[in-house]
């Protein structure tokens, strides 16, 4: 709905960490609920405000830097304010940080919606000893202007008090017109002039504005030009790129340089002559900058920063190990009772390894997650998280990532051992969409700890000297194929300039407590509600791939035969106690005919395995799996390790006919393997590539969908991944197979 009038609407914009949400909080108390922009992950709080018995409406908007397109806040935050037209918009400012808050503000003016700015952190900005002349700031940027200490609550009044005389005063929109110098304002002239003329996006946007748009690149403006008017966005891309071509040449630069330098200008003349004014002069090197000289140092940097990104990998995966471990002892104990409890048959089977296992494998997820946002909220919110990517940006930059691409690559396993789930979760730091989509599609190539027992399984058996060497080379390998893969996918699909990393670094703040946990846990509860059901659902299809068709009478008959001929065996007087299992027969022999019993079961398992679904299909695919070596066993428990890595080497150990506990069944794996002539050392190599490579188990592509906000990406995790490895597993095989490596 638009405006009906009767309510009004008030959008709380701001860079992040100015204390947006926090002041929202104190605005709304517990009358607010949490949902999400239509399609995408992005958060959208929406609550009221009582003043004098009217309510009006607050939404709390993505914190962000600018309201040019380069991310996903930035575009939701954008189009909320011209779609849906607020009467105004409360910018909340950081006065601890006011010069690179401001930025923000004038880009708001430069719109020309109506704003309110709430000077938050008073309180910080007066222990810093930062003084600023709040009617003259007002009075110069002709908007009311009003201090505020988010935390305490000091200031909301009067800040909804002049929102809402702003919002009935019913202005229109009146952009402010900043001088962009001699090389853009002339261009910038004939462009406005185009675009008024044609008439495009006028009903919505000030024409200039759009002009902007254009030099500083904009995808979302420049597509609807192309849609609308392709002949005037033609001739705009083309004034833009003349642009772009002089200032490269004469000054080395590109229009957004210069338009971010002329913005600062205009901030800076607005605060000078004692507007904004630091008395203690002695405190100019703030707590931060000393912090800085330290953690950021050239050498002592990069360590500290390795010892904190290992301190949060061991806080995400070792503290949660023990609610981990009681979930899942919780749910074996569930599925032992279910076991004893519930006939035989399909149902059975159903709620064993369909429902239970699957509320288990959703729900063992949930520590991670939960400890994982726990980190990453504490890195960003103290500004650490920040210096991390400044650090990195180079390097990774070079790949078309972000900085901050390293969180994720590390919890989906760049250490070894993680978890791709919440890999995939912790990209969410990434403000460009480009780079956060390459992390997300990339940080599965990491070696999570499902994929880690099958390598140790495969190296026990053929390369049992080399252990330590191999480990090391796949973590090499990883980092490898999801950073030069990332590069791939920058320079063809997700193809565009990175983020300009135009901005400084923001002061240290010590969190509260009770804001981690709000972050976390709405975070992790996002992940139970959307991803959990369809999670929950995929793992009942693949239980069914795995059981059905069962197999028919016929087929099970020679089994039944082979047990009647054990049990024929059994002198009668201690059949009851054999079959039962109540006790152990006293006689002689009872082991040995207990254990071919076993050997029939396991026999008839792999008989039920093949003939499944699953099993067929990893049959049918041996015509072409054959080039990397793969036979049926191989296909079907790499086909079951896309519900879970962790099935691949108990659906092997069914595949061979090999028994079902735990830790005996990977060294008779190893054992079994190792003897096969089927295998070598080589099949195994290609086997281990193929398993580090290929498409993430479904839980992941669930949360690539969910966090890309569309299904084609997870689609494509799983062909893309899949071809890769394949792929690299064939040239392996053949490339062995040629220097005659391998049986
Ligand atoms: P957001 O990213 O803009 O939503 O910021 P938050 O509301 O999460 O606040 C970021 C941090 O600043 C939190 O640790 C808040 O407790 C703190 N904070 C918010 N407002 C104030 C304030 O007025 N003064 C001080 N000293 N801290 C504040
Ligand atoms: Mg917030």
């Amino acid at each position: 709905m638009k405006d009906t009038g009767s309510q009004v609407l008030i959008a709380l914009a701001g860079n992040p960490n100015c204390g947006k949400t926090t002041l929202f909080n104190a605005l709304t108390g517990s009358r607010q609920h949490v949902g999400n922009y239509p399609g995408i992950t992005v958060e959208k709080k929406e609550g009221s405000y009582s003043l004098n018995g009217n309510l009006l409406r607050l939404v709390d908007l993505p914190g962000t830097y600018s309201l040019t397109a380069y991310s996903l806040e930035e575009l939701v935050a954008r189009d909320f304010l011209v779609q849906e037209r607020p009467q105004v918009v409360i910018d909340i400012v950081d006065a601890s940080n006011l010069e690179r808050n401001l930025y923000l503000t004038v880009q708001l003016l430069e719109l020309g919606i109506p704003i309110v700015v709430a000077l938050n952190m008073m309180d910080a900005a007066e222990s810093r000893g930062i003084e600023i002349d709040v009617s003259e700031l007002s009075r110069r940027l002709q908007v009311p202007v009003i201090p505020t200490v988010a935390r305490t609550g000091m200031g909301k009044v009067g800040l909804m008090e002049a929102a809402a005389g702003v919002a009935t005063a019913k202005q229109a929109w009146t952009p402010l017109h900043i001088s962009y110098g001699p090389d853009i304002d002339p261009v910038l002239d004939r462009m406005e002039r185009e675009i008024k003329d044609a008439g495009f996006l006028t009903d919505i946007l000030p024409p200039r504005w759009t002009a902007l748009k254009y030099l500083e690149d904009d995808e979302q403006v420049i597509g609807k030009g192309k849609e609308t008017d392709p002949e005037l966005s033609a001739r705009l891309e083309s004034m833009s790129a003349q642009v772009t071509d002089h200032l490269g040449k004469t000054l080395d630069t590109y229009p957004e340089a210069i338009i971010a330098d002329h913005r600062y200008g205009f901030i800076s003349a607005l605060l000078k002559d004692g507007v904004m004014r630091q008395s203690r002069k002695a405190d100019r090197l703030y707590m931060s900058d000393q912090i800085d000289r330290v953690v950021t140092n050239r050498f002592l940097g990069p360590l500290i920063m390795l010892l904190i990104l290992y301190l949060v990998y061991q806080f995400t995966f070792k503290y949660s190990e023990v609610p981990v471990e009681l979930l899942e002892s919780g749910f074996s104990a569930l599925g032992s009772y279910a076991e004893t409890t519930l006939p035989e048959g399909p149902l059975k089977s159903l709620i064993i390894s369909g429902i239970i296992d699957g509320v288990g494998g959703v729900l063992g997820f949930v520590p991670l997650i939960l400890f994982m946002f726990f980190a990453i909220a504490l890195l960003e919110d103290t500004g650490y998280l920040a210096r991390v990517a400044y650090m990195l940006d180079r390097v990774f930059r070079t790949f078309g990532l972000h900085g901050s691409s390293v969180m994720s690559f590390i919890i989906s396993g760049g250490i070894a051992g993680g978890c791709a789930v919440p890999g995939v979760m912790a990209a969410r730091t990434l403000r460009s969409s480009k780079e956060r989509l390459a992390t997300i599609l990339t940080a599965p190539f990491m070696n999570c700890g499902a994929k880690l027992p099958v390598f140790a399984m495969l190296i026990a058996a053929f390369f049992p000297a080399r252990h330590a060497q191999i480990m090391l080379l796949l973590t090499l390998l990883s980092w490898a194929a999801a950073l030069l893969l990332a590069k791939l996918i920058r320079v063809t699909i997700l193809r565009g300039p990175s983020t300009p990393f135009l901005l400084e670094l923001p002061p240290y703040r010590l969190p509260t407590f009770k804001g981690l946990l709000i972050h976390t846990w709405e975070r992790t509860w996002q992940y139970i509600k959307k991803a959990g059901t369809i999670i929950l659902a995929i793992s009942i299809l693949f239980w069914a791939l795995m059981f059905f068709p069962a197999l028919p009478e016929e087929k099970k008959h020679p089994f039944d035969a082979k047990r009647q001929a054990v049990l024929a065996q059994v002198p009668p007087e201690h059949l009851p106690a054999f079959t039962e299992g109540t006790g152990e027969p006293a006689f002689t022999g009872a082991e040995s005919l207990r254990e071919r019993l076993a050997d029939i079961d396991r026999d008839a398992s792999q008989a039920a395995l093949r003939y499944s679904y699953a099993g067929r299909m990893g049959t049918g695919l041996e015509k072409i799996t054959q080039w990397a070596g793969f036979d049926w066993r191989t296909n079907v428990a790499l086909l079951s390790g896309f519900a879970a890595k962790e099935l691949i080497i108990s659906t092997m150990g069914t595949a061979y006919s090999l028994g079902q506990t735990d830790e005996e069944e990977n060294r008779s794996l190893s054992d079994r393997l190792a003897g096969d002539p089927q295998w070598n050392p080589l099949k195994a190599f290609a086997v281990i590539v193929f398993i580090m490579l290929y498409a993430p188990c479904f839980a992941t592509v669930v949360c690539i969908i969910k966090e890309s906000g569309a299904w084609k990406w997870g689609l494509f995790s799983m062909v893309f991944n899949t071809a890769v490895a394949f792929f690299l597993s064939v040239l392996v095989f053949q490339a062995g197979h040629w220097m005659g490596l391998g049986g």
